[in-house]
């Protein structure tokens, strides 16, 4: 018998196993039990958070006349041939590869036909939003006027890229992202069923890093336990997923409390060097602050952990990092955002100070102030919450020294901003990133001045 990762053999059979998704699986069972089921569902979520695996469970479902309740009894021919793939009527489409030209076009011609088997046929289409506009023009055609023995199943990844027109004919679910608790018991679970030895802290850093999805959890569990013949430790894990340790970690931190600019920039390049996934460690750290500015607001510490950063302080760093992670999803260079993250928090350590962290007599030019503008956003936003948005839809233009000038896309958010107060506030916030008395004009595209 050929060997079946984890993923797939410790696959949910029935709506009960499935984990973290309540609200989705409660909905469909109702459905099933009160022979509701809709013609079509539109199933969306981060990647591994149980999608496909529902709507295969719906599809025997449906179909399973030994149905116990909402649950299939999945012994049945036909539960056996949903849970093999080798099912007539449940067709699995994959977006994704083929962009579904093909599939789409046969399916206009076969939905007509009733079940082979079964009571009902289900389409299940994967990352849906991969499809071509032809391919969703026939999708559509079919959703208009769904035959009574059809029902579909979209999945997708990135719902806000499907035409409203579908949208609008599916009923649809959101599944979420699995919390730490539930991954490691549903890891716990698995591994003392298949006998694994595992090592303390093993499935808490697995969780960490699977970021909500249970098949990235259980993909990595499998790779530890076929290094570690069926024993799984904390080093081997770390050397799979290219994660750094704690210690790694708390020094970065370390540095960046004392103002070691140049340490930390050293520090990033060995984790680089010692060939981590810079983006596993960019979600590290940020996990890692993020850890620390929870017990600075849950002890009532002003300095937490002995690493010497006041809650603004840690608030800072975490907003850099947080954004520099997000850069790196499109940077062709992975450090480069991190090591920009690491200059901007000694420049935010003291006000006005150069990339060095000394200060800087000519600071506040255009350049700088574009560089920091989404810092001085970000900072007003926190001590101006209700007005932070607005700021966000404005363009910064410097006209001489201390003269901002903001250009806003509308109306609405000029009048928001310009008020005095507002705009008190927002020179304060900008006289702490470069000294000085600062003057500030709002326009719109349209006008020239304030009235
Ligand atoms: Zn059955």
């Amino acid at each position: 018998m050929p060997y079946r990762t984890l993923y797939r053999s410790e696959r949910p059979q029935r709506f009960a196993e499935v984990v973290g998704q309540a609200h989705v699986v409660r909905t469909l069972q109702n459905a099933v039990s009160a022979g509701r089921v809709a013609h079509a569902y539109l199933f969306c979520g981060p990647r591994g958070t149980g999608k496909t695996t529902t709507a295969k469970i719906l599809a025997k479902a449906v179909n399973c006349p030994r149905r116990e309740g909402a649950e299939p009894c999945g012994g049945c021919a036909s539960c056996a041939a949903i849970t093999a793939g080798t099912a007539l009527d449940v067709l699995e489409i994959d977006a994704a590869s083929n962009r579904g030209v093909d599939e789409v076009r046969e399916l206009r011609e076969k939905v007509k036909f009733r079940p082979a088997a079964g009571t009902f046929k289900v389409y299940i289409v994967d990352e849906v939003h991969m499809l071509t506009n032809e391919a969703f023009n026939a999708l559509l055609k079919t959703l208009e006027e769904p035959p009574e023995h059809v029902i579909f199943v979209l999945a997708t990844t990135e719902p806000h890229k499907l035409p409203l027109t579908i949208v609008s004919r599916c009923q649809r679910f959101d599944f979420r992202r699995i919390t730490k608790p539930d991954l490691t018991a549903r890891l716990e679970e698995v591994a003392a069923r298949a006998g694994l030895a595992v090592e303390s802290g093993v499935f808490e850093l697995i969780a960490r890093v699977a970021d909500g999805s249970l098949r990235d959890a259980l993909g990595i569990l499998d790779q530890a336990a076929a290094l570690g013949g069926n024993r799984v430790t904390l080093a081997d894990l770390h050397s799979i997923l290219g994660t750094v340790t704690e210690e790694v970690l708390e020094r970065l931190v370390g540095h960046l409390a004392l103002g070691e600019t140049g340490a930390a920039l050293v520090l990033l390049q060995e984790v680089e060097a010692g060939g981590k996934e810079l983006r596993i460690f960019a979600r590290e750290l940020t996990d890692y602050l993020r850890g620390l500015l929870h017990r600075a607001f849950g002890t009532d510490q002003p300095s937490p952990g002995g690493v010497g950063l006041d809650r603004e302080r840690l608030i800072e760093l975490l907003s850099l990092f947080a954004r520099a992670e997000q850069e790196m999803r499109f940077a062709t260079r992975q450090i480069l955002p991190l090591e920009l993250a690491v200059v901007a928090a000694a420049r935010a350590r003291w006000p006005g100070a150069g990339a060095d962290g000394a200060p800087q007599a000519e600071s506040g030019t255009a350049p700088d102030l574009w560089r920091a503008w989404s810092e001085v956003v970000a900072e007003f936003r926190r001590r101006n919450p209700p007005v932070g948005p607005w700021l966000a839809r404005s363009e910064p233009m410097l006209a001489g020294s201390r003269k901002l000038v903001l250009k806003f896309r509308d109306e609405l958010a000029k009048e928001k901003v310009a008020l005095p107060e507002n705009k008190d506030i927002l020179e304060k916030t900008l006289s702490r990133f470069f000294p000085g008395r600062w003057q500030i004009t709002c326009v719109t595209d349209t006008d020239s001045g304030e009235p």
